[in-house]
């Protein structure tokens, strides 16, 4: 899983501007952020998709939610709101096949998604 970019940001090998890490997990900001707060949150193992989920991924799960409350907290976006987004396949236009979430807040953000 050399040529996958995020396992390439896990191994340190692509600069990142990193949020917060765990021993399972890593947050980092977007490259081409979408909002004033976009954190992408990833599993360290690599996962293609939010398809590829098992049951044995069950606390690392947990453990990512865990890492999106903490990112909201420490980014202030709690109280103002913010969205997670998983994107899977062309029609959500998933760009990059390891599993991530976004984390989006900052501003008014409009429902239903384009
Ligand atoms: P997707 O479309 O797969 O749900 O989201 C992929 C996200 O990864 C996009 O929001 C894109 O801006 C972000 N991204 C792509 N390449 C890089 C990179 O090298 N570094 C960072 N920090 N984000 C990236
Ligand atoms: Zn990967």
């Amino acid at each position: 899983m050399s040529e996958c970019l995020f396992c390439k940001i896990v191994k340190g090998d692509i600069n990142l501007s990193k949020v917060m890490e765990t021993e399972n997990v890593l947050a980092f900001n977007d490259i081409n952020p979408q909002a004033p707060v976009h954190v992408l949150v990833i599993p360290k193992v690599h996962i293609s998709s939010i398809t590829k989920v098992q049951k044995e991924h069950s606390a690392l799960i947990s453990d990512m939610m865990q890492v999106i409350n903490e990112v909201a907290k420490k980014t202030g976006i709690v109280e103002s709101g913010f969205r997670v987004v998983v994107n899977h396949g062309e029609n959500a236009g998933q760009a990059v096949p390891h599993l991530h979430f976004h984390v989006l807040g900052g501003r008014k953000m409009t429902w239903p998604p384009g």
